[in-house]
């Protein structure tokens, strides 16, 4: 085996340890945590062994990356199930819906509109979560707390839309807990039961609070370079 495939090998199990210690901690089931394993910035040959050592959900951020280098590696193998993690543009749904099997980033009217146009038009439904920008901050996508049961509501009530739960990417200056409590308190209040929330540095920490899915990128990876996002 080359190397890199015995270290991403050793990195998934390093982290499917600490997911499994996380459960037993917080006295929850393993089965009720899914690693999503974010690929985002790496290519084909780097997903491959990860892949090979058993792993099947992955997360992109980017519609057109994700495009370009997932349907030919699905097709390599059986059950693979890809999550879009980073902000949806409304005129790229159609391509979203048709290529992931779950949506992280529902946050704004507009893309709700687009979502049930195209679910019109097809019989895919990506299960769906809603952004929360609990950290309030301006340059980041996502529905802040105090709007969120109105835009909860609205999802279901003016798109018809089914939300399965709420995702949140903590400030990466702040504690993440508050912001993990915060959001499992809103999906809590709405009847919500999945949370998209836990990545690298704080996955374990996200198990405590709740987390029903967690991604994680440069743990298993490696890291993403300068350049990357
Ligand atoms: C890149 C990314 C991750 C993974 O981050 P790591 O720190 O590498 O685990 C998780 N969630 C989102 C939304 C991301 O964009």
């Amino acid at each position: 085996m080359p190397s890199d495939t015995i270290s991403v090998a050793a990195n998934l199990a390093i982290v499917e340890d600490e997911i499994a210690r996380a459960c037993r901690d917080a006295g929850r089931d393993r089965a009720g945590v899914t690693l999503i394993a974010v690929s985002k910035t790496f290519d084909a040959a780097a997903i491959r062994p990860v892949i090979a050592a058993g792993q099947r959900v992955f997360g992109e951020n980017r519609v057109q990356e994700a495009k370009a280098k997932w349907p030919e590696l699905k097709e390599a193998a059986p059950g693979i199930e890809l999550h879009l993690i980073g902000p949806l543009q409304s005129n790229k749904t159609k391509e979203a819906v048709a290529l992931f099997d779950a949506i992280h980033s529902v946050d704004r009217p507009s893309l709700c509109e687009a979502l049930a146009r195209e679910f019109s038009r097809t019989a895919r439904r990506p299960r769906l979560f809603v952004q929360l920008n609990t950290g309030e901050e301006p340059q980041k996508a996502g529905v802040i707390p105090g709007e969120a049961d109105a835009f909860l509501a609205a999802c279901r009530e003016t798109y018809g839309l089914e939300i399965s739960g709420l995702m949140c990417i903590p400030p990466v200056e702040d504690a993440p807990a508050p912001h993990f409590a915060l959001t499992a308190k809103i999906a809590a209040r709405n009847g919500l039961s999945e949370l998209s929330m836990g990545m690298s540095a704080d996955f374990a920490e996200a198990i405590a609070f709740g987390a029903t899915h967690v991604r994680v990128g440069s743990a298993i990876f490696g890291h993403r370079g300068p350049l990357a996002r």
